[in-house]
């Protein structure tokens, strides 16, 4: 049987202490969460809406919820109230409505702007143009109840070591550009969410400060 407290461990040993560790639990049971967290861990990031609300409502209170999976707008209300931090805002019009959802319940809500840095078409995400168009439009000026914290990027699910840490690198880069264009003066923005199980020795070396790690603590998802 595999051991998820030592993995939970062993993570916290290697991973530079300025590096987060989310821990991604989606599709294991929660158990298996309870393994982790009372090896320490309390980050969790969650993929899916009706799993997330699931787990939040039974696993203990100290624990802060991160989605990390698409956002449909029509879920913004359930899953806003249950997490500390949304990594994937991909579109112009789910930050308009987290900023609708948000202002409405009073609150300020953290994110991470999803970059598309992989090959694959299907992965979400802004551009690195359509993300600095979006800096420089009225709707983003009117954004009050929503704090950009960072971006979130994906690379290429791949051998090549050197795709991966080509992608890595460009979005770092993109990454310290934008914050010195448009948020210098901003206190919140300086999360740079990348890496999973297969890639985040890389990430970390090209500036990650969060990895979201599922199948090296949990074993393959069920
Ligand atoms: C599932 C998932 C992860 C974790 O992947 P592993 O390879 O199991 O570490 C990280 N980020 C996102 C966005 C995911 O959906």
């Amino acid at each position: 049987m595999r051991n998820i407290g030592k993995e939970i461990e062993r993570l916290h040993q290697e991973l530079p202490p300025e590096v987060t560790l989310v821990c991604v639990s989606k599709f294991h049971p929660q158990e298996s969460l309870m393994q982790a967290y009372d090896a320490g861990q309390r980050i969790f990031g969650e993929s899916r809406v009706q799993e997330l609300t699931q787990k939040a409502a039974t696993l203990p209170k100290d624990i802060a919820w991160h989605f990390i999976g698409h956002l449909q707008t029509n879920k913004v209300k359930q899953v806003l109230p249950l997490t500390t931090l949304i990594h994937s805002v991909d579109s112009p019009r789910l930050l308009a409505e987290i900023e609708r959802v948000a202002a409405n319940l009073n609150v300020v809500c953290d994110c991470l702007v999803q970059i598309h840095i992989a090959q694959e078409e299907q992965k979400f995400g802004f551009d690195f143009e359509e993300f600095e168009c979006y800096l420089q439009s009225e709707e983003y000026k009117q954004l009050s109840h929503v704090h950009i914290c960072g971006l979130m990027g994906m690379a290429t699910y791949t051998d090549s070591v050197e795709t991966i840490k080509r992608e890595f690198s460009g979005l770092r880069n993109y990454f310290d550009t934008i914050k010195q264009h448009y948020f210098s003066e901003s206190n919140h923005f300086k999360e740079l969410s990348m890496g999973m199980s297969g890639d985040y020795v890389e990430a970390i070396a090209s500036g990650s400060t969060m990895v979201r790690i599922g199948s090296t603590i949990f074993g393959e998802r069920m």
